[in-house]
């Protein structure tokens, strides 16, 4: 369970998120999305401790989020991910299990994305789409009850993008709560429960596609999100 209590956070004069109040206490796949600048990444580094917020509190499984003990309980994909350069990936990925303990399913993770073609390779040496996966792997290792997912799609090939889809959905049927943002629509479309609309730093929007949809009128999640895009711009 996470839970957002009237979160602001200014960087000087400029205020990002203006009173967030968001609740996740059920399993299931909740889409954040809102125009680049909006405020989404700001709001899922408070959550991670990455960012402080002006105000507000945050609460992980009925408890208030105070130091960072709570972040063994939640996998998180960062949007540019930060790698010891000169390690290979196999390094790389032994390295995290030294430090957070046996148990992990890298195995299983790495045929899913393919690493072990390339599992010998230093970090600095991987392409773009190859950096996301190792990503992608080193975020997911361990089974935690909560994942975040800042941009997970981007670089991948299009078997690693239904890996990545089919391993979403698996683990939301694990009963895992999953915040993804993304622009790529047709994985909102395809795996989202529930959109989270933010427009400049507030919840402009939260409920399923369907009510989405009649609400605005529209006939699929790309054009209700390209309406609700088109309103920053109008105000
Ligand atoms: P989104 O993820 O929705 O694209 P962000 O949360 O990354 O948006 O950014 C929201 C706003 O906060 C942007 O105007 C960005 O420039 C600003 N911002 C983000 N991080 C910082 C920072 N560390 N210092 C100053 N401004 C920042």
């Amino acid at each position: 369970m996470i839970e957002f209590k009237d979160i602001e956070k200014s960087f000087g004069r400029q205020a990002v998120l203006s009173g967030i109040n968001l609740k996740f206490d059920q399993p299931g796949i909740f889409a954040i999305l809102g125009p680049n600048g909006s405020g989404k990444t700001t709001l899922i580094k408070s959550l991670m401790g990455m960012v402080f917020p002006s105000a507000g509190e945050i609460w992980i499984d009925g408890r208030l989020k105070k130091g960072n003990e709570y972040r063994n309980s939640i996998a998180y994909l960062p949007q540019i991910a930060r790698f010891p350069e000169n390690l290979s990936v196999s390094e790389f990925l032994s390295f995290i299990e030294n430090i957070r303990g046996q148990g992990s399913r890298k195995e299983e993770l790495s045929v899913v994305f393919g690493l072990n073609d390339f599992k010998d390779k230093k970090l600095r040496t991987l392409s773009g789409g190859m950096r996301q996966k190792v990503n992608l792997v080193s975020a997911l290792m361990y089974d935690t009850h909560t994942i975040i997912l800042d941009e997970p799609t981007i670089g991948l090939d299009p078997i690693a993008l239904i890996n990545l889809k089919n391993w979403i959905r698996k683990e939301k049927e694990a009963g895992k709560t999953i915040l993804l943002t993304t622009h790529i629509m047709d994985i909102v479309q395809e795996l989202a429960d529930e959109i989270v609309f933010i427009l400049e730093g507030k919840v402009y929007y939260r409920g399923s596609q369907e009510e989405l949809l009649s609400q605005t009128q529209t006939e699929n999640t790309e054009q209700a999100i390209a309406q609700l895009l088109s309103l920053q711009k109008a105000s």
